[in-house]
């Protein structure tokens, strides 16, 4: 086993030029406009809210993205807390999500006093399973009035969360018309999926809003950063009103109409974002690459690869391998990391976090499954 263990570690290091040193799981590469256009954002005084990038970076995100609006935010938890609100998530209610996912989704729904229903992943995606997901609401939920009930706990289910795991896109299609037959709202969280596409359209145009990261661990960073987006232009529009603190526009008076949020993002960190986002396709081709070169390599090795599912154009945010079991997984992982590269387990699973225990759950054995097994390997885009 450790031979084949080491075989993967070598060719971490080949691929990354690093004989010796640490090598992480995702780190960020600037190479690009970065320092241009940060120094021209200071030269300008205007590094705060208010600035050319913001507009810039925004027009960026809606021309990639085939979106209608698009609306920075300081990090992506923020923009997917808005899109909540958006969404019309109300106290009490019910959001589905899938128990494999970064903590931010689930704490972005616990922000408007709503709580968590899990619903399992599917094995091919690893993001949300719309059969699981007919299955459960066919049996536990009912429509009363135009809206979702879970039935024993006679909670209104308001929205839907999938996640876009790793970058590849979940069963798009299928999730929206299931919920779409319970009334039920889909917001996507694409914050690991810009530049992954479902079908040939972009990851977060399917949802009635959706939420981007930009953090620095993602495929491109503002330092920290966001993006809302939305086809509603309703919507559209209240996204940048509330993440500005719901002012009313007037040349002198300090007047607001909601609760605001003090979420937009900087023009310092659009400055970066500007940047990275001229270099987006180009990272990605390279992450494919690398895919490929995993995929080649854990065929050859018996273990199955997380490939981009039918009908999808992944980004290949980071790679994925399935270990036979937990023993090996972590074997695995005791391994690399004596060696200093950065594999790391998926995160463990939400409904066993103590905020999230008592949540409602579905069958989760494909979560289980992968929580037992999955390993994510560095994924940084190398030098072009
Ligand atoms: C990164 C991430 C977020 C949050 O983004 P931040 O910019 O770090 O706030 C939310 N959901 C998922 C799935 C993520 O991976």
């Amino acid at each position: 086993m450790s031979e084949q263990f080491n075989d993967v570690i070598r060719f971490i290091r080949e691929y990354y030029h690093q004989p010796e040193g640490p090598i992480a799981l995702h780190e960020p590469l600037f190479i690009g406009n970065e320092r241009k256009y940060v120094m021209d954002a200071i030269d300008s005084t205007f590094v705060s809210s208010i600035g050319k990038y913001v507009d810039r970076f925004e027009s960026m995100v809606k021309e990639y993205t085939g979106a209608g609006h698009a609306v920075a935010t300081a990090n992506g938890s923020a923009a997917l807390h808005v899109a909540l609100i958006l969404a019309g998530v109300k106290r009490d209610d019910l959001v589905i999500t899938q128990p494999m996912t970064f903590v931010a989704t689930c704490n972005v729904i616990n922000y408007v006093g709503a709580d968590p229903l899990f619903i399992d992943i599917d094995k091919k995606t690893l993001g949300l399973s719309a059969a699981k997901l007919k299955e459960f609401l066919n049996q536990n939920c009912l429509v009363s009035k135009g809206e979702a009930f879970h039935k024993s706990s006679n909670r209104r289910i308001s929205a839907c969360v999938p996640m876009h795991t790793f970058g590849h896109p979940v069963e798009l299609d299928e999730i929206m018309d299931v919920c779409k037959s319970y009334n039920i709202v889909v917001v996507e969280d694409a914050a690991e999926s810009i530049g992954s596409k479902y079908k040939g359209k972009h990851t977060g145009t399917f949802g009635l809003v959706s939420a981007f990261s930009l953090n620095g661990n993602k495929t491109i960073t503002s330092g920290g950063g966001g993006v809302i987006t939305t086809n509603n232009a309703t919507l559209g529009k209240l996204a940048k009103h509330l993440t500005t603190q719901a002012k009313v526009p007037h040349p002198w008076e300090f007047n607001h109409d909601h609760v605001g949020y003090n979420y937009r993002m900087p023009n310092l960190n659009a400055a970066l974002a500007c940047a990275q986002m001229e270099m987006l396709d180009r990272f990605i081709d390279k992450k494919r690459e690398l895919a490929n070169q995993y995929k080649t390599l854990f065929g050859m090795m018996g273990l199955e690869f997380a490939v981009e599912p039918k009908d999808t154009y992944s980004n290949y945010w980071l790679n994925n391998v399935f270990f036979r079991d937990r023993d090996e997984r972590d074997a695995f992982l005791a391994y690399s990391n004596a060696q200093k590269i950065s594999a790391r387990p998926v995160w463990t699973l939400m409904n066993k976090l103590p905020m999230f225990n008592n949540c409602i759950c579905g069958d989760l054995s494909n979560a289980q499954d992968a929580e037992n097994r999955v390993i994510s390997l560095p994924s940084s885009v190398k030098e072009l």
